[in-house]
């Protein structure tokens, strides 16, 4: 019997854990990737709960917890650069190190998740999918490059701004909900000699923090606004990003007008805002979404990538377990998630306020202590199934 083929869009967390469990399921699989090569850059990303069992169960645990970021600890500083507060029990990215979660840099776990797979699927990048036509029967799709094909399936784990979600659910505008904020992340050098370790600072509505990585050779500068309302501008044109982020960051102070003149060269560049997506269906016919594409919880979850690696197992395991009909998985597939999904997108508006509360950013500008919240209720939340 022919094996079900299967077009997977976007070459990030979820594709590419997608792309190892189908493979494994026996499914033929495709992968088209925007970006010429995996995408580079990206802050730490957290692996937790279920996710660290989706890991295991991929025998990369090990891997996994050996690429981890490693931090010894945190302060928080004002613009002098006057310490306000420091710990060496968690880091406001990763949370408590007493927990067992993972903390990972994305192309770390890109790369990780790419090799599981690579021998046993086809990639297609720097191409994109302009249009899919569902006939009942199979997908007929039509590249940027590659000449048009059909697939049994299409599933949509290209991100936030998911082109598949465009083509198949309709405009963006229904089902994404502005958080209030935009973060961008890029690398600059470890000019300031930090030793693992993680420096935050606040002014107002902006600011951000510095994180050291490589081995201390270089630091991820996070740089984050608060905008009530969405900022109209063109996501292909990054130059005209990097300004909005300079615009709204140089007069934070501490270091961020020095870090700030490494923006214009950082190839790793990448802005979005701190959006979810919400539908009430996560598939329509033979598309379906994945991660954030389907049900994005925003940076501010910390959950993205765990329910990302998640859904790749559980959408999976629920085609094999209905030989590859979409009619019965992608139901069960939601089904499975829902609760899990729903718990940790309210995590993202919780520690929205936390956050504010800690960095100086609440009422009076006060600097709270830091506390690493206990966030294992939502995040184990849901029990994997064996497929
Ligand atoms: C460059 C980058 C940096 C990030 N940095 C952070 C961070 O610092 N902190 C954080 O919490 N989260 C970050 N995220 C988001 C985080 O990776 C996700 O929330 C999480 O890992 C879930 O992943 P995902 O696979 O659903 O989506 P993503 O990780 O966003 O992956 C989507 C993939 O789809 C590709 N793609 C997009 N459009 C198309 C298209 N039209 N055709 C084909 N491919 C397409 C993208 O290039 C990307 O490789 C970042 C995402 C990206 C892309």
């Amino acid at each position: 019997m022919q094996s079900t083929t299967v077009l997977i869009s976007g070459a990030g967390v979820g594709g590419l854990a997608l792309a190892y469990w189908l493979a494994g399921h026996g499914f033929q699989v495709t992968v088209v990737e925007r970006a010429p090569a995996l995408r580079p850059g990206g802050q730490a990303v957290d692996v937790r709960g279920p996710a660290l069992e989706v890991a295991e169960r991929m025998g990369v645990l090990e891997q996994l917890r050996g690429l981890a970021t490693d931090m010894r600890g945190m302060s928080l500083v004002d613009a002098s650069g006057q310490e306000l507060y420091r710990s060496t029990e968690g880091t406001l990215s990763g949370g408590d190190f007493a927990a067992p979660d993972v903390e990972i840099l994305r192309d770390d776990l890109c790369d990780l998740l790419y090799r599981t797979a690579a021998d046993r699927t086809e990639y297609l990048f720097d191409d994109s999918v302009t249009a899919l036509a569902q006939d009942g029967q199979r997908v007929q799709v039509t590249f940027e490059r590659a000449a048009p094909r059909t697939f049994d399936l299409v599933v949509g784990a290209d991100g936030l701004h998911s082109h598949t979600r465009r083509l198949a659910f309709g405009p963006e505008a229904a089902c994404i909900t502005h958080l209030g904020s935009y973060l961008s992340v890029f690398t600059a050098p470890n000019y300031l000699g930090l030793d693992r370790w993680q420096v935050w600072h606040q002014l107002g509505t902006a600011g951000g923090a510095f994180m050291t990585a490589r081995d201390n050779t270089e630091i991820r500068v996070f740089a984050g606004f608060e905008t009530p309302e969405p900022i109209d501008y063109d996501h292909r044109d990054i130059e005209a990003q990097k300004k909005l982020v300079h615009d709204h960051l140089a007069d934070v102070g501490w270091e961020f007008p020095r870090a700030l003149r490494y923006l214009w060269d950082a190839a790793d560049f990448h802005f979005d805002s701190m959006s979810q997506i919400h539908l009430d269906q996560w598939w329509r016919g033979r598309v379906v979404l994945l991660g954030d594409a389907g049900y994005c919880g925003s940076p501010l979850s910390g959950q993205g990538t765990s329910m990302a690696m998640v859904g790749a197992y559980v959408l999976a395991g629920e085609l094999k377990a209905a030989r590859g009909d979409h009619r019965t998985a992608f139901p069960a597939y939601q089904d499975a998630l829902r609760g899990y999904v729903a718990g940790n997108q309210q995590l993202a508006l919780t520690n929205r306020s936390r956050v504010q509360a800690q960095t100086g950013t609440g009422q009076g500008g006060a600097v709270a202590e830091v506390e690493f919240p206990d966030l294992s209720q939502v995040v184990n939340s849901l029990v994997l199934k064996d497929y």
